[in-house]
This record gives structure tokens, sequence and C-alpha cells, in this order.
């Protein structure tokens, strides 16, 4: 090695190490977020609050490990107005979600609003990947899923509930249910898919979290951990159950059960940290979303009036603490009233991140750190829209009207139990307090969309909200002509069965590239919508063997895998226009996807080959490839290609697989341009294309074929689980109007 590139290697060393040390700087400088979330879980139900019966080690960790909040809040009483506050960091009422959202997957309206934007998305232009695990209940439209609304991963259900155990979901997704709470009883989604889970809830969503830690530590994080337990209904393993046997309730008796499952998951989180030595670097919020209802789910929210659903203490006020080791400190009570709101705020700031919207919360941790004095709020609000109920709370006194035509105030730092009614006088601040909730309430939006109290009105109103098809597969758009162009050919894949033989043919055996799947009728079908070619790994007889042939067709005594082409030669084909073909593809090692058109006279490649997609491995990368190709003095194929990396695609969308996709190709006598969701992927000047023979290839009408082959420069498929299915929506041709 000479001196030089010695020299130039050392650098390199040097410089790819600072890189390192750059890292580490700044994953310092940017604290994981970690927000546990219980479900319906009382005030008194973890022991830093004072529980007996349930002891709760773990969570009692984070309290003992950083602050306990003795007077948190949440800003709602109910689940999905609180979730959507603490996501958003604003009170949900600014944004019209002043009801628990129903789950109506073809209502792109129950759910967050958006123009609101998530942690998740703010945290992201800082650098953070994140992770929504479990309860959702922020919409049920995919437009809402999670991954759309920007975390990185998701692994849980959308509805507002569900059942903790596996043989329970019988469903295979919200395309499946037929009323409100069928969403309890679906399986557990991974990002945009369904999974198959085995393990009771709880736990699969302990191990998802230590799994995403241990996936993402060393660079800045956030995980919403979002438990459903201890929310009805009320289901524990043994496991859990044979932990308390003191208790003799036996609804109380699961409802322990179920906070010792989260309390052993909170354990698994913290353990995991403190392995990785990140816990300094963590800060991380424990709370539950409401009150618990306490006749409901047998929890206990203490001294506390009411529960859940109610604006008394018991519905808003609960378990809330937050560690961050080193950073604030431990063992401390703070008990200026916090909100929910606060986490958000606290998040953003700690991450130097810049939120869309204005925040309603506080960064709490200069307050925690003494550094700032004070309440950190002037009031906290409620507001339950359709009862016309509220509450404010400023300094000790709090105002409430509920379930009631009169205004109440409770002097909260001597009677946290509600009991004693004070005079509605300035002594106790009333107009202060009637005034400060006024001025909030001008600034609110009515609700946006008709919640769980009214899901029989709602379901008057939209006969159609269950009739729908899988979100996971089709968007049954309705074919758009371009201007001054008209549908003149589809294929919806509308019925189900096999391909419509009007239209499409089926290759047979080996065909080309030797690739290595033996290409059959069977596996092309049409189900739900779709047109499914399946690959399969099944060992077919060669019925052309010939054991001494020089062609490879033939002298291959059998094939490994199987696989389907389809082709409408000879049934139909098109001369200029727009072809729109949407499709998903399995990008997995060894899958070679395409959509091609060829020419109906001449031989290839004399006839002309138009690739709008080819995916495949070259050197070594996995590429998406947009061609055309045409015939030399050899008869050789001459290629005006582009081959674009495929992680092009999905460095921005990280479900990009996973997702349906439009290839157009925009043809005319002068070109021919070639489109993958709506972006120019490679332009054809047709003026070039001559055979040289003069006959153009492209002046003459084209075929359309389909298929999936394996192997070959697909790749080697054989670490990689079969069956693949490429996917197919619709098949659309529009050509110019004819002028009459
Ligand atoms: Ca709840």
């Amino acid at each position: 090695m000479s001196g030089f590139y010695r020299n130039l290697l050392l650098l390199g060393i040097a410089l790819v190490g600072s890189l390192f040390v750059g890292n580490n700087i700044n994953a310092q400088i940017k604290p994981n977020v970690i927000v546990i979330l219980t479900d319906d879980q009382g005030y008194a139900d973890v022991g830093f609050n004072g529980c007996k019966d349930i002891p709760t080690p773990n969570i009692d960790r984070i309290a003992n490990n950083g602050v306990k909040f003795s007077n948190g809040y949440v800003t709602y009483a109910v689940c999905g107005p609180s979730r959507a506050g603490i996501i958003t960091g604003r009170y949900q009422d600014r944004f019209g979600f002043g009801r628990n959202p129903l789950l109506a997957p073809q209502d792109t309206t129950q759910g967050l609003p958006l123009s609101e934007e998530m942690l998740a998305k703010t945290l992201s232009r800082s650098g953070y990947t994140s992770t929504a695990l479990g309860k959702w209940h922020l919409g049920g439209h995919k437009s809402q899923y999670p991954l759309k609304r920007g975390f990185d991963e998701f692994y849980g259900f959308l509805s507002g509930g569900h059942q903790y155990f596996p043989e329970k979901w019988t469903l295979n997704d919200v395309t499946e249910i037929k009323t409100q709470f069928d969403g309890y009883n679906t399986r557990l989604m991974r990002d945009n898919g369904r999974v198959y889970e085995k393990e009771y809830i709880t736990d699969a969503l302990s191990r998802e979290a230590v799994s995403f830690i241990e996936r993402k530590a060393g660079a800045p994080f956030f995980i919403y951990l979002a438990y459903n337990a201890p929310h009805a209904p009320l289901q524990a393993t043994k496991k859990y159950l044979d932990r308390f046997t003191h208790i003799k309730d036996k609804k109380r008796k699961t409802y322990a059960a179920m906070v010792s499952a989260v309390d052993d998951g909170v354990g698994l989180v913290l353990d995991k940290l403190e392995e990785l030595g990140i816990s300094e670097n963590t800060i991380v919020f424990f709370l539950s979303d409401n009150g618990g209802p306490e006749q409901h789910n047998a929890s206990d929210n203490g001294v506390l009036r009411e529960g859940k659903s109610s604006l008394y203490e018991g519905g808003i006020h609960v378990p809330f603490a937050v560690q961050w080791p080193g950073q604030i400190p431990a063992g401390k009570v703070y008990e200026y009233p916090v909100s929910s709101l606060d986490i958000f705020a606290t998040a953003a700031e700690l991450a130097k991140a810049t939120p869309k919207n204005k925040l309603d919360g506080v960064n709490l941790v200069p307050y925690l750190k003494g550094e700032k004095t004070g309440a950190p709020h002037s009031a906290l609000f409620w507001r339950k829209f359709d009862q016309k109920f509220y509450a404010v709370r400023s300094g000790n006194n709090k105002l409430i009207r509920y379930k009631s035509d009169t205004d109440e105030i409770y002097n909260l730092e001597k009677d946290i139990s509600e009991t004693q009614v004070l005079d509605l006088n300035d002594e106790n601040h009333y107009s202060d307090l009637k005034a400060s909730y006024k001025a909030w309430e001008s600034e609110l939006k009515d609700p946006l969309f008709l919640g769980l109290r009214l899901s029989k009105k709602y379901n008057k109103q939209h006969p159609e909200r269950f009739k729908m098809q899988s979100p996971y597969l089709i968007d049954t758009r309705i074919a758009k002509a371009p201007k001054g162009y008209e549908l003149t050919w589809a294929d919806e894949f509308d019925k189900e069965g096999k391909p419509n033989d009007k239209y499409w043919s089926y290759e047979e055996g080996f065909v080309r590239n030797k690739e290595l799947q033996w290409y059959q009728a069977d596996n092309a079908n049409v189900s739900k919508g779709v047109l499914q070619l399946e690959g399969k790994k099944e060992i077919v007889k060669n019925k052309n063997y010939k054991k001494k042939s020089k062609n490879w067709r033939k002298n291959r005594k059998t094939a490994e895998y199987t696989s389907a082409s389809i082709k409408t030669r000879n049934k139909f084909s098109f001369q200029y226009g727009v072809l729109e073909v949407r499709a998903k593809i399995d990008s997995r090692m060894g899958m070679w996807p395409a959509i091609w058109t060829l020419g109906v006279d001449k031989k290839w490649p004399a006839n002309g080959e138009i690739d709008l997609m080819e995916f495949y491995q070259q050197d070594g990368e996995a590429k998406i490839l947009a061609n055309a190709a045409w015939a030399n003095e050899k008869q050789q194929a001459v290629w005006d290609s582009e081959k674009i990396a495929y992680s092009e695609f999905t460095k921005h969308e990280l479900d990009w697989a996973e997702k349906f996709h439009i290839w157009k190709m925009d043809w005319t006598e002068e070109y021919i341009r070639l489109y993958l969701d709506d972006v120019l992927l490679n332009e054809i000047d047709l003026s070039k294309t001559l055979n040289p023979d003069g006959f153009n290839p492209f002046h003459q009408p084209h075929y359309i074929l389909l298929n999936l082959a394996i192997g070959s420069n697909g790749g080697d498929p054989s670490q990689t689980k079969f069956p693949g299915t490429y996917e197919v929506d619709y098949v659309r041709v529009y050509q110019k109007k004819q002028v009459k």
C-alpha cells in the first residue's frame, strides 16, 4: 500500500471514528422517550399511591427513581379524547375530538384530524424512531393507521379495547367486523398487516417494547406503550392470577392479575434500559388514560370521588409518575397540578423538535429540577360537550358542573374528595374560574364525529359502515381518464375465481431466463378484488424432461417452485395510450415480479418490449427497473433502461412494500414515459427505437403480460419463506378520444 493510500485509509478511519463519537453525544443530548399508558386503571391501584392488595414494584420503581405527581391529570374522563390529548399535546376539543371515536374503518373522520400532528411525527424531525404498541383508538381508517401518523412501527390493534387471549381473535382484521365491538376480536396488527400472535396480549406488548429497545438503542427513540390492561374484559392468565390467592372477590382478583402483568412488563422495559446502560438517557412516563370505572372493572380510585367518565377527581386525576435518572430528582413528590399534555411539551423540548401546532402543555423538567418555581399551569380545563358538563382547576380551587344545572366549587387542597361545596363567590374565585373557563371554551371546536354513545345514530346515517373490502388489499379507486382520453379497456379483477379468460391466457412450464419456477394456471387467482400471482415452493415434474438435452427447459427433471404468468396475447392489444397498473409486489429475495408489454408482430426482441415494472437483484442490490428493448443487427436486445435502487423507495416509506403502487406508461408516437406513483422513471425517445430494418416496434400494437418469476435475476430464493404473492388491483388502458 502506498503512503498516500495508507494515509487516506487512516483518515477514513478517523472520520468514521469521529462520526460514531458524534452519534453518541447526539444520543445523550436527545433522550429516548417512553410513555407507558394503562387503560382505566384506578388512582389508588399503584403502590406509589398506597395500593395494598396489588403489589406494583416495577411501576413504583418509576416513582422511586423519579417523581410522583400527586395532582396528575388527563384531559378527558374516557379513553379516546384523553389519548388524543396525550399524543398531540393539545386539548382535544381544539380539533373536534370531543367524543370517543367509533370503529368505522371506512370513515376518515373517525379519528385524529390530519391537521393534528402526533408526537412521533414531531420527534421524527429530530431523528427519533418510534413505535406505537397496543391500543390505538385514534382512527380505524387506513389513513389514520399509526404508520400514516408518524410512527415507524406499530404492533397492536385499532379498536378501543381488545380481547386478551389469542383464541378470541377470530376475525382477520377490521374488514371482517360487523359491529362496533367486533373490533375486540381481530388479530393483532404489525405495521399495516395482521399477524398471528400467540401470547397473552399484555405479555406480547411488553415483549415488543423490549425488542424495540434492543433494536433501536444507540439512536434516539420514542415508545408509546399503550397497554389495554386493565380495561374490560377482565381476563388474565394463571401465572398472574396465582399471585392473588389472597383476593377473594373474583373481579378484583382478575383485575389485580391484569395490573400485575403490566407491572411485569414495566419491569422488563426498565431492566432492558438498565442492561443497555441507557436508563439515564431515557425519560419514562407512566400514567393511566382516565380514572378507574370501579363498578365495571373493580378498580379503586381511593379517596377520589367517582371514576371513569366523571369530571369529579376520580375520572380525571390519575396515577402519574416520571423518571429520568440523573436528570430529575429521585423519590420526589410533585404537588402542583400537571397534565398529560405536558408529556408532549417535555419530550419535544428535550428532543429539540419543533411541533407543528401550538401546544397546551409545558416542559416539566425545569419545574422538577427546581429551576422554575410556582405552578406550571395557571389553570387546567375539561369539557364534556354532549352533556354540557365542564370543570376548571386553578390553584386549589375547582369549579365543576357535572350531572347538574348548577356550578360547584371545591377546595382540593383541603377536600380532594369533593365533599364540601363552597359558596359561589369571589372569595372562592367563582367569577375568575368561570371567566377563564369561558375564555378557553371560546377556542374550542364542536366534535367532528359521532362517538361511541351515538353508535346507533351513526349506523343509521352510515348503512355501509361495515361493508368493506380489505384495507390491506385494494383501494377501489374509480378509473379516471387523463384529459382528452377515455377508458378503452380494463380488468378490475373484481370477480372471484380464475382470471377472465376473455382477456388472459397462461404461460406454461419453463419459459425464459433459466428461471426456477414452473408456470401453471393454478397459481393465478382472483380474490377479494385483486389478482394474486402466487409463487410456491413445491416440486413439479417437468413434462418435457429429456435427460441429455442441452436445452435447460428439458434437462431439468423437476421444478422446485411454481408460479404464474398471464398475458393478453391474441385476446387484447393496444397501440398508444396510457396503461395503468396498480400492484403490490413481494420484494423478498428470489422474487422477480414484472409488468410488461410485447409487440404483436415479429420475434423478440424485434417485436419490442416495454417493462413498466421489473423488480430484481442486480449487483447484490434490489432494484426497480423501467425499460424498453428492441433489436440490433444481431437480433440481440438494445436496452433503454433505468434502474433505481429499491432502497430509494423504502427509505422514505418503510412500509413501501406493504402498499399498492401505481405503475403507468404514457405511450404516444413520439415517446414512452414510464411512471411509478406519478414519478417519471424513464422516458424513451421513439425516434431512436428502430430495428436495423427500419421497423419501429413501438409503432405497432402491444399485448400485456403480468408474471412473478422466481430465481435467476430475482436472486436466490432458498432463504425466503414461501408462498410469495404479487397482487394486482387493476389493469386499465386509456386512449385518446376519437374525434367524431
Ligand atoms: Ca380508558
